[in-house]
């Protein structure tokens, strides 16, 4: 491994990597439950010592790695499938449209990939609990990661969770507490409950390891690309970490000097949960109020990771745009029928958003654009079932046919 430096993203403070647990503490002080979290760690590596053991064209990616092989969990994630879908493409008006079907974790998202970095974090500190605040996916993931690893998994979401998701929690033995109102109550609960009773904390940015376990998607990316970066990369956005992770990835790359350019992020967001996509319109921060959207992952009022996710799409020369729940339904329709993948809501709103940019001036025709599939659609099939009709069942004749 690498040695790194935790970097606060609101002060640029350095911090070394047992100095501080989960945000600034110097800017923690102006963070309070109910605001977007403040003091954001970045894992910083020594990108020169990095740049000197990297091989091009088979990088070792445990370079890039802030935990050690030696405490990884035995719970084999990503390297999940990236191709090119040209049917998908030609009915949407575009020529190059990819897909990275990260629906295809262990756990059926992407989150396995941070709560992958976090267990490993926790057997480094001998933490036997883990404690974190989802709307589903992050829990059902850390559940899953956890059972692997023989380690307490202690859970609050909405109890408004799809059933799937709180099955999956339930069966790989989490300890899940279904809390009476929304997402941000459960995060606000969380972070209490680690306070006061102790736990590693998981909640999505505000343990700094999530972001870099997320990043492992990028690194995917780029590799499975055949070391190319491609034009543009849509997200679905709820918390802004999975689109920070994924920008922070490509800066990786250019700090070791294995690429020059950045692909540009758009940032899908649902209609009625826009935060980051008013905030990166704007400039101004305001909460979603009330935010009711059928892609319930990325369904929250208040998203922990608001700055950073606003600086990588501006960063990287993006935008952003949002999409109604009926856009999302159709959207995830057009996916199946047209690729074969079953991707839940949140994720199905990258296909919307692509619909959307069909006539825009935004993305070019023959550029490589790449939508990232964050979850599987048998999460939710109440859902999708919106879209279908089962037909009526017949006599098993030939003549009742
Ligand atoms: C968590 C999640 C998202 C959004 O990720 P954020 O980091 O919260 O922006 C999108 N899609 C799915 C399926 C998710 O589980
Ligand atoms: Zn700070």
């Amino acid at each position: 491994m690498i040695p790194f430096l935790y970097q606060c993203t609101t002060c640029g403070k350095l911090y070394q990597r047992d100095e501080v647990r989960y945000l600034c503490p110097d800017c923690a002080k102006h963070y309070r439950p109910g605001i977007p979290l403040v003091g954001v760690l970045l894992a910083q590596f020594d990108y020169v010592a990095i740049r000197r053991r990297l091989k091009k064209g088979n990088p070792d990616w445990s370079l890039f790695s802030a935990v050690e092989e030696q405490h990884y969990p035995p719970y084999p994630f990503g390297h999940t499938p990236f191709f090119p879908v040209a049917a998908l493409g030609k009915a949407l008006g575009f020529e190059n449209v990819w897909l990275k079907n990260d629906g295809l974790n262990p756990s059926a998202s992407l989150k396995d990939r941070a709560s992958f970095l976090v267990v490993a974090e926790a057997n480094r500190l001998k933490e036997p609990s883990i404690v974190t605040a989802s709307t589903g996916n992050a829990a059902s993931a850390l559940a899953a990661v956890c059972a692997a690893a023989g380690k307490q998994a202690i859970i609050f979401v909405p109890e408004s969770a799809p059933r799937a998701k709180l099955v999956q929690m339930l069966l790989y033995g989490a300890r899940v507490i279904p809390v009476r109102g929304t997402y941000d109550d459960a995060f606000r609960l969380s972070l209490e409950y680690t306070a006061r009773k102790g736990g590693l904390n998981r909640n999505t940015a505000y343990h700094p390891l999530t972001i870099e376990g997320k990043k492992t998607v990028g690194l995917e990316i780029y590799q499975q690309n055949g070391f190319k970066v491609p034009d543009v990369i849509l997200v679905p956005v709820g918390d802004g970490v999975i689109i920070s992770a994924v920008f922070k990835a490509f800066c990786d790359l250019k700090a070791a000097g294995l690429i020059n350019r950045l692909p540009r992020l758009v940032c899908v967001q649902a209609e009625r949960s826009a935060a980051i996509h008013h905030y990166i319109r704007s400039g101004k921060y305001q909460d979603a109020k009330r935010p009711d959207t059928i892609a319930d992952s990325i369904s929250v009022s208040v998203p922990s990771n608001a700055h950073l996710a606003r600086k990588a799409v501006l960063e990287s020369r993006g935008f952003s745009l949002t999409v109604s729940d009926q856009e999302i339904l159709r959207g995830q329709k057009t996916l199946a029928d047209k690729t074969g993948v079953f991707a839940e809501p949140a994720a199905a709103a990258t296909v919307a958003a692509l619909k959307k940019l069909r006539r825009s001036e935004l993305l070019g025709r023959k550029e490589q654009i790449v939508l990232l599939i964050t979850g599987h659609g048998l999460k939710d099939v109440e859902a999708a079932m919106k879209s279908i009709r089962i037909p009526r069942s017949i006599e098993p004749t030939i003549d009742a046919l």
